[in-house]
């Protein structure tokens, strides 16, 4: 698929009337940015504060024009403020460049690291857990946010069924195993279906990130729901992804699926990390003898082939499953287990990938909070 291109884009948005105004958003210099990758399209729009409430008709109808075009096939588009008159029509340009003034949500936190999967069901949320729980015994101050607001299995997965505590404006996210928790299965009830259209993706993660009082965190491991559907889209475009973790089981379905996955992350600009195996092999508990049930050594091959990282390997233990189910992360519960040392070598080596980028986090793709 051939990318629109911005300029045909902002031609398109010329139908639309700035409300203050008898010209058209162009003309009037309302747009400012307008950012294609792939057939992601981001468009940022100028106001001033005071007009932000009234200007929201008009930002969806923007979103709803570029959406209407050939090659597109999500839109975001955001309301931002500035404190200087807007300048006339600049060109569009890449995220992130010096002259932004676009907020930062999650200021405090120096890296955010996405746990993702082509499909469900190969322990991506499991995995996130335990290189959490890992990364906090390493010493580092450590947020889990379950992203996956369709099926959240964090409180379960921990141990917790507390809703947390509410300050001011803002949700306190619950502590367990030396990491602070956030979910939405915290705030409705588990037996609840959740039928959540994209726009409330958009805003139920955008609360789980603004509205909670993370604090200056080392790392924020985001475990994203299943796929490459809306909320993949919504964090990679809004959030300022460090990079990302890709789970795989060994099965060639599962690797195509992973391969889905390291490229919509391609797609939208954030670094894959690596990929990691999981139920890579099975240890017998009794005599320790090593079966390859699903084939081995599948992710390691297809990262070779994808030119990312093989970031390692997670046995299948019985272990494992038992103490996620109790609420007890095996990193925590049996830190000196081989499974705990499987996570343990991974959380290592996902720091050492992102604690330079870490430092640097001042550059790439932003929020707006405008
Ligand atoms: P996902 O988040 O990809 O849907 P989960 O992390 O919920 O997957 O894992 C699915 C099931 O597999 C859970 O019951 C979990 O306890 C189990 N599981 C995950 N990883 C392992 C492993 N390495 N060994 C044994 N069981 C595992």
């Amino acid at each position: 698929m051939v990318d629109a291109s911005p300029n045909a884009l902002r031609d398109a948005l010329r139908q639309v009337k700035d409300p203050f105004s008898s010209r058209d958003i162009v003309s009037a210099g309302l747009v400012e940015d307008i950012q294609v990758r792939g057939g992601l399209v981001q468009a940022t729009l100028i106001t001033d504060r005071t007009k932000a409430a009234s200007m929201e008709p008009l930002r969806r109808e923007v979103e709803a024009v570029l959406m209407r075009q050939p090659n597109v096939t999500n839109v975001t588009a955001i309301l931002t403020a500035h404190k200087t008159a807007p300048a006339p029509a600049p060109h569009a340009h890449g995220h992130g460049g010096p002259g932004d003034k676009k907020a930062l949500l999650l200021p405090d936190v120096k890296a955010i690291v996405a746990v993702a999967s082509g499909k469900g069901g190969v322990g991506k949320s499991t995995v996130a857990v335990n290189l959490a729980v890992s990364l906090a015994r390493q010493g580092h101050k450590v947020g889990l946010l379950d992203a996956d607001i369709y099926g959240p299995s964090l409180p379960r997965m921990v141990g917790l069924s507390r809703k947390p505590e509410v300050r001011g404006d803002k949700m306190i996210p619950l502590r367990a195993w030396g990491i602070s928790c956030m979910s939405i299965g915290f705030l409705v009830d588990e037996e609840t279906p959740m039928i959540w259209r994209g726009p409330m993706v958009m805003g139920a993660l955008e609360q789980m990130m603004g509205q909670v009082e993370w604090g200056a965190l080392d790392i924020l491991v985001v475990d994203m729901p299943p796929g490459t559907g809306d909320a993949q889209l919504t964090m990679a475009q809004r959030v300022a992804l460090t990079g990302a973790v890709i789970v795989s089981t060994p099965q060639d379905i599962a690797l195509i699926d992973a391969r889905r996955g390291v490229r919509m992350f391609e797609k939208t600009n954030v670094p894959v990390l690596g990929l990691v195996e999981n139920m890579s092999f099975y240890c017998c508990p009794n005599c320790g003898h090593r079966a390859d049930i699903f084939g081995h050594g599948g992710a390691k091959a297809e990262a070779a082939r994808l030119g990312a990282e093989f970031l390692g390997e997670i046995p299948l233990l019985l272990d494992i499953r038992t103490a996620s189910d109790a609420g007890t992360p095996i990193s925590a519960s049996a830190p000196d287990s081989d499974a705990a040392k499987a996570y343990g070598a991974l959380a290592s080596r996902v720091w050492q990938k992102v604690s330079g980028a870490a430092v640097s986090r001042g550059s790439g793709p932003r929020i707006m909070i405008d």
